[in-house]
């Protein structure tokens, strides 16, 4: 688990990393992620340090919320205008990557993949 020293999306808050920002303001960042895996392929992120959604619980809610809210408007402004889709990874089984809570904005102009979603094979 990264601390806020440390944290990769932390560091791009504060400006100690370059980000192809999307859009900022008090409470959240928006950036291309830098391997994307969609035609667009944005990411949310509070510029507070929360891990993952274990750590944003109900208190959360209205930061939850404005990340949510704001997605559809910011996927049409990148050229998502007939439907985008959203993921949150989640720990390890999630196989979340960067410990830094962030929603997945993916679209592009063609639909996208299959969602993959099946576990490993047990
Ligand atoms: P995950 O934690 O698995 O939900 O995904 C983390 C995402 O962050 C991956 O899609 C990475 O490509 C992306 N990522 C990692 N480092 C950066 C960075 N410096 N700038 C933009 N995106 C990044
Ligand atoms: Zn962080």
């Amino acid at each position: 688990m990264s601390n806020p020293q440390d944290c990769i999306f932390c560091r791009i808050v504060r400006g100690q990393i370059p980000c192809r920002k999307i859009f900022e303001d008090d409470d959240v960042l928006a950036f291309h992620d830098i391997h994307p895996a969609a035609p667009v392929h944005f990411l949310i992120v509070p510029k507070r340090h929360l891990v993952n959604l274990y750590d944003a619980d109900l208190r959360e809610a209205a930061l939850l919320g404005k990340m949510l809210g704001m997605s559809g408007e910011l996927a049409r402004q990148q050229g998502c205008d007939d439907g985008f889709r959203i993921v949150i990874n989640n720990g390890r089984v999630g196989r979340q990557e960067v410990y830094h809570l962030h929603i997945h904005v993916m679209g592009g102009s063609e639909p996208l993949g299959s969602r993959g979603d099946a576990p490993a094979k047990e």
